[in-house]
């Protein structure tokens, strides 16, 4: 079917303004120029395939950037994130997360270990910060203010809180403004959270299991390493997992503390 010559200039118009709307959006960002409150004020859990992601394209340590929080009372978890108990704290569960550092410019303020900063000035008083490894920054971070809907067809926007934590101090305000879907890609956003959603399950079924038999916090990266290493697998030892009822061929036992491994 051929288009009229006007309908297909109106196209092209509508085109155009799509595309500066776009453009528009994007330019106008709220993390812009802020000065990431949220990855200040946050623990921010990881699933264990953003650790393994992170540690094979930085070429860092287990130790470098991954902690552990206590979360007695779930607050850091909030149905996302899986609990885990360690022999060495046997009573309180933890949350997998980013380390923290403090600031170089907001001292006794903490930030994201992977949080580049920039110095204050008069036009930024909280200076603007960026993520440094924005392209593999882990899925929490990746979905933030967004969660999937129930069917998991949709992308939800949470409202954000003035403040990420109860003190008063402004280092940890969160953003200038409230999240429009403009703000979002349609697709790549529900793509995102679908990865999000598939990784912290995993990760809920491996807490699962370590948690039967609970072992030192310093053999958790030998542990998380052994399991992500078996997650590609050729078919004849696929049959004989099915066969074994072995679903989850998780290497649990016999994992050996590394003398050279230091606690966070
Ligand atoms: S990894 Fe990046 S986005 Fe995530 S908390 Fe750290 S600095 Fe912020
Ligand atoms: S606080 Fe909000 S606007 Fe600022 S970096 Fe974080 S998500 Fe972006």
């Amino acid at each position: 079917m051929r288009l009229s010559a006007s309908a297909a200039a109106r196209i092209e118009h509508e085109s155009l303004e799509i595309a500066i709307f776009v453009l528009e959006s994007a330019d106008m960002s709220p993390c812009q120029s802020c000065h990431a409150g949220c990855c200040r004020a946050y623990a921010v859990p990881i699933s264990g395939a953003d650790i393994v992601r992170i540690q094979n394209r930085f070429e860092l340590s287990f130790w470098e950037f991954v902690y552990r929080w206590a979360d007695p009372q779930g607050e850091i978890a909030l149905n996302h994130a899986p609990q885990f108990f360690f022999s060495d704290e046997p009573q309180t569960p933890y949350v997998v997360c980013l380390k923290q550092v403090e600031s170089e410019y907001f001292p006794e303020s903490s930030k994201c270990r992977f949080l580049m900063e920039s110095p204050p000035d008069e036009e930024h008083p909280l200076g603007v910060a960026r993520c440094g490894i924005h392209p593999d920054r882990p899925g929490t971070c990746r979905a933030y203010p967004t969660k999937l809907d129930d069917a998991a067809e949709l992308a939800i926007i949470d409202e954000v809180a003035e403040s990420g934590r109860p003190c008063a101090d402004d280092i940890y305000k969160l953003c200038p403004r409230q999240w429009e879907p403009a703000d979002f890609d349609p697709v790549t956003t529900i793509q995102d959270l679908v990865v999000v959603q598939y990784e912290m399950t995993y990760f809920h079924k491996l807490a699962l299991i370590w948690n039967q038999n609970p072992q030192s916090w310093l053999v958790f990266p030998q542990f998380l390493e052994l399991v992500y290493k078996k997650r590609v697998i050729k078919s004849e030892v696929a049959e004989s997992h099915r066969s074994d009822h072995n679903i989850l061929p998780f290497p649990v036992q016999g994992i050996a503390p590394n003398s050279s491994a230091k606690a966070a």
